[in-house]
């Protein structure tokens, strides 16, 4: 058994309450909208929320794989709600978003793992929001072109696909997905054309010549957004953390990537995939 480390000083945070963040919950329930900022956990739910910023997810709540980093509920997935696109769309309108971040479950039990709830979703939002920058967050859909193409076909501001982890540590803590995979879903963003995005975990074991590596894997394939944030466990159930990364780190590693070649680098040991997410299409 891993010992319990101590969770350091910067990683303490408090969750808001203020009014604006009362409003976005308020507005997430009416519509049974699920966000990764609460399924997920994330430590600046107060912070976004309370400026109006929230990342939807689509698909449902129940995922079919089951990483080992992950918060999000796993098991037989209901099938897809046809009205959840413009849920969706309503509450981007309602909140008075900029950018709008979308991300969703893995859908495996699906034909096609959920691509044209993809589509659907984009276009109702330009539809319902013609101003919205629009972001997605999408699973790998096992690196099926004909799956992806479609939904990079509408044309998102950014499209961010996460690797999470380096090599070494992807079969280990993610379900399903491969480096490999992960590589080609970034390849084929920036193939269309579109800004490729995507973020890793640090504190899971990972070694420095480990993380420059994936950089380099990424710079490869013309990955031009990078998010770098601390792993935090969920759970006692979930994958232990096995260090907790030093601010001065964080901010080394984005010299680091921005010297590789990243267009823009969020890392921090607050940041999340959709942490500042607006700021990525300066
Ligand atoms: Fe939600 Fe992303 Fe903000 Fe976290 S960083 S609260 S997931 S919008
Ligand atoms: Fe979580 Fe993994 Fe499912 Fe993504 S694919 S929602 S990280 S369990």
């Amino acid at each position: 058994k891993q010992p319990h480390i101590r969770k350091p000083e910067w990683l303490k945070i408090k969750l808001g309450s203020d009014v604006t963040y009362d409003e976005t919950r308020a507005v997430l329930q009416k519509h049974c909208l699920h966000t990764i900022c609460t399924s997920g956990r994330c430590p600046n739910q107060g912070e976004c929320w309370s400026r109006g910023t929230a990342t939807f997810m689509i698909g449902g709540a129940v995922c079919t794989r089951a990483c080992k980093f992950c918060n999000t509920e796993t098991g037989r997935p209901l099938p897809l709600d046809p009205a959840e696109p413009r849920h969706v769309a309503e509450s981007v309108r309602a909140l008075g978003l900029k950018h709008a971040v979308v991300t969703s479950v893995d859908r495996d039990d699906l034909p096609d793992k959920g691509s044209a709830h993809w589509v659907e979703t984009i276009r109702q939002i330009r539809e319902l929001c013609p101003s919205v920058t629009i972001e997605v967050l999408i699973p790998d859909f096992d690196g099926q072109a004909e799956l992806i193409a479609p939904i990079l076909q509408e044309r998102p501001e950014v499209v961010a696909h996460n690797m999470e982890t380096v090599r070494r540590l992807t079969p280990i803590v993610r379900s399903r997905a491969t480096y490999d995979c992960s590589i080609s879903v970034l390849a084929q963003i920036a193939e269309a054309g579109l800004p490729a995005k995507t973020g890793l975990m640090l504190g899971l074991g990972e070694t420095q010549e480990e993380i420059l590596e994936t950089m380099d894997d990424l710079r490869q394939v013309q990955c031009s957004i990078l998010t770098l944030g601390q792993y935090l466990q969920p759970t006692r159930r979930h994958y232990p953390v096995q260090e907790y990364v030093h601010p001065d780190r964080f901010t080394e590693l984005r010299e680091i990537a921005l010297g590789k070649g990243f267009r823009h680098v969020e890392s921090g040991p607050l940041v999340r995939s959709s942490y500042h997410a607006e700021r990525h299409l300066e």
